[in-house]
């Protein structure tokens, strides 16, 4: 296992070592369900997917909690504008949220804990720090004491010297520049109790500060000391420096030991896609653009390493599409074809050195981009192959596995083409009114056409279904 990835608290590319051998938990910084997820968010997400399949292709078992953050300035601020509980108001975005994960082919994390189902550990976490000075009570708020905590900004290789004692902010999200005591607590105000969002605590009625959330809920569902922490890179700073603060002030314990962060996606124009800003681009919008998910998901994952910078456009979606087929195409004329009669060696070696590439490029820090290119250049050489014949049994079977290694991440070879099983059901209705008009050739023909895309029908009681098969083996 010679897995490494780029650790911004060393800011160097580590041998990645578990706590605990063959195991790897991770956390990542989940969606703030106020609203649809962008695809700027859906990046960050496909990026966790693409870490957690590698770690399992590495050979580890996976423990993956991404939290929900259902309750924030901004959700309070929509329920309080829609007339609802922030209960009621982020239902629809939160199931929006897991249908669009869905939709993209990303795995399901073990856990998607939610803010309001764990105030009572944040809670107790606000109470040990209050407890040990770490915290301090201001007009009914707590903050975060950040003089008594030295290490504070050293993630984001913060320059302290500017910092100023005692200035506090309460927002959730805040000017970047000032490093500020941050809310840990709330006080609840009128209007609270009606949205739902007011809690008792020994420290007073209210709602927690937004960074708490992810100080808790790893450490229940992940322990105090964790393998890895992941999230965009707006979020290194003050967020990541402020669950650091929070969990290593209260637990006395180093908290993630690798943190990984993702970098942006942003506009046709250059900008960072932001719902604050207000241009923003969902799955949703893309998808009633004519735009296949699949090709969404090669983009985001594939196009480019997950710290380089990515630019959404209506072309490159288009290119990945392309890039989609092409690795389809491929994978499907090869399962297709039967083992030629000639092998040529220096066609299997090129195969296992491509293997072997690919494979090494994921391991660098996940490079997938890298490894896809190899693929590419191979596939090509292997057309040529295939269309002299030179592809045998050895040959044949190392190209399979390639496809499978590769889509063990991409994930979009072997996924039902959209609008196939419609297409596969009206072949099927044509077939069965053949049939029915005693035109069995036609009937025959149709069934033929279905076996040569990879489908067998099957006869039984309930109708007609239909499987995927490999061509030659049924
Ligand atoms: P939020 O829902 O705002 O809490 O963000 C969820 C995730 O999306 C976090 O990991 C953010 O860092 C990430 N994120 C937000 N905006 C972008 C963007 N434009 N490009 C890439 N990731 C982003
Ligand atoms: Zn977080």
């Amino acid at each position: 296992m010679a897995l490494k990835l780029h650790n911004t608290l060393t800011g160097t590319k580590d041998l990645f070592e578990p706590l605990e051998p063959g195991h790897a938990g991770m956390y990542t910084c989940g969606p703030t369900v106020w609203n649809f997820a962008h695809v700027g968010n859906l990046r960050a997400f496909l990026f966790y997917d693409l870490l957690r399949r590698h770690l399992q292709v590495v050979g580890y078992r996976v423990n993956h909690v991404m939290n929900v953050t259902d309750i924030d300035d901004r959700i309070l601020d929509q329920a309080m504008h829609a007339g609802t509980t922030i209960g009621d108001y982020v239902k629809p975005y939160l199931s929006a949220f897991f249908e669009d994960m869905a939709t993209l082919r990303a795995q399901a994390a073990e856990h998607y804990p939610r803010a309001t189902e764990h105030i009572g550990d944040m809670v107790a976490m606000i109470s040990a720090l209050l407890e040990h000075g770490h915290a301090y009570i201001a007009e009914g708020d707590v903050y975060f004491r950040i003089a008594s905590f030295p290490a504070y900004g050293a993630l984001s290789r913060l320059d302290r010297t500017g910092l100023r004692a005692g200035t506090r902010v309460a927002a959730d999200k805040y000017d970047k520049e000032s490093v500020s005591d941050f809310a840990l607590w709330k006080k609840a105000q009128p209007g609270d109790e009606q949205l739902g969002a007011a809690w008792d605590a020994p420290f007073g009625r209210g709602r927690p500060g937004w960074h708490i959330e992810c100080s808790a809920m790893s450490k229940r569902y992940l322990g105090d000391t964790f393998d890895i922490h992941c999230g965009g890179i707006d979020l290194m700073f003050p967020h990541h420096e402020n669950e650091i603060a929070q969990s290593e002030a209260a637990n006395h314990q180093p908290f993630a030991r690798v943190w990984l962060h993702s970098e942006h996606l942003a506009e046709a124009g250059g900008e960072k896609m932001s719902k604050s800003a207000g241009g923003f681009t969902t799955l949703r919008d893309l998808v009633a653009g004519g735009h296949d998910p699949l090709a969404v998901r090669f983009f985001l994952m594939a196009n480019a390493h997950y710290r380089a910078r990515i630019r959404l456009s209506n072309d490159a979606l288009y290119a990945a599409a392309e890039q989609v087929r092409r690795l389809r195409d491929f994978a499907g004329r090869v399962r297709r074809s039967a083992p030629g009669p000639s092998e040529d060696q220096a066609l299997v070696q090129r195969v296992a050195a491509v293997r072997a590439g690919y494979r090494e490029a994921l391991d660098d820090d996940l490079n997938l981009p890298q490894g896809i290119g190899l693929v590419f250049e191979l596939i090509r050489e292997a057309n040529a192959a295939l269309d002299e014949g030179r592809v045998g049994e050895r040959g044949h079977s190392e190209l399979l596995a390639l496809m499978d290694e590769v889509d063990a991440h991409v994930d979009v070879i072997g996924a039902d083409e959209p609008g196939l099983a419609d297409e596969v059901e009206r072949l099927i209705a044509e077939r069965e009114a053949a049939r029915a008009a005693r035109d069995f050739a036609r009937a025959d023909r149709l069934r033929d056409e279905l076996r040569e895309r990879g489908i067998a029908l099957e006869d039984s009681k309930e109708g007609v279904r239909w499987k995927r098969i490999r061509v030659g083996t049924e």
